[in-house]
């Protein structure tokens, strides 16, 4: 199956504080080796989609497939093998770990994953934070970073696992502009090089005029 993500018909409400539809009647597929970016208006439920489709909310009506499997099915265990194998995730906050180094926080869905040793992923981590023009700030604590710099430390740490799917809630969106192009170039680049495949939430139109393809969401709809 060439299809990394498909959705079939999804819906999601939110039950509080009044029920509200917040995704409808959703069906999209997205290729291996794309990137494809999801735009539209503030409140038009992307991070939401953003979430049912990365695995991260469960709570929906239709079906959800990851490299063909639903991700309904999947007990927790699988499931969390699933995203420390096959998903980055990449935020807007970064989520890092400030008092640690930049190393660290990269080798750590590597140790989560357990596959490797920590020689060779330490290996690998550093193969990363070169790969992003980091390496010599390794050893760095991250609360000693620039946010550029630190938001090229979440991309390392989403590729440490080498995983078919990269999901991006705003990766730019706490950037400025010199910054926000240096990430965005490198996530273009994994596509084109590596052939990773990428699913990012975006306001930002050049950005998303850059990718492959968009699917603009309004009131909760993927617009045709
Ligand atoms: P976007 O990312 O496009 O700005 P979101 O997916 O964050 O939009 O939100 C879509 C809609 O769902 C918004 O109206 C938001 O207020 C609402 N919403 C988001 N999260 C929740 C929640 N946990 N409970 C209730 N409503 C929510
Ligand atoms: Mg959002």
């Amino acid at each position: 199956m060439s299809n990394v993500v498909e959705a079939i018909d999804v819906n999601k409400y939110f039950r509080e504080p009044v029920e509200f539809h917040v995704l409808k009647d959703i069906n999209l597929t997205i290729e291996s080796g794309e990137f494809v970016s999801i735009i539209g208006p503030s409140g038009s439920g992307k991070s939401t989609l953003l979430y049912v489709l990365s695995s991260l909310d469960r709570d929906y009506e239709g079906s959800v497939h990851i490299d063909g499997t639903e991700l309904k099915t999947l007990t927790n265990h699988k499931l969390s093998t699933l995203r420390n194998k096959s998903i980055g995730f990449i935020f807007q906050f970064h989520y890092l770990l400030s008092d640690f180094t930049a190393l660290d926080n990269v080798m750590l869905p590597g140790l989560k994953l357990g596959e490797l040793s920590h020689e060779e992923l330490e290996e690998k981590a550093m193969e990363k934070l070169d790969l992003l023009g980091i390496a010599d700030q390794a050893g760095k604590k991250i609360n000693l970073m620039s946010g550029g710099q630190q938001q090229r430390v979440s991309v390392a740490r989403a590729l440490i696992n080498e995983p078919r799917i990269i999901f991006c809630d705003e990766p730019t969106g706490n950037l400025d502009s010199e910054n926000a192009s240096i990430v965005f170039d490198m996530l273009k680049k994994l596509t084109r090089s590596f052939d990773q495949t990428i699913l990012m939430v975006t306001h930002d139109d050049t950005y998303s005029s850059k990718t492959d393809r968009q699917i603009r969401m309004l009131d909760g709809r993927i617009e045709k």
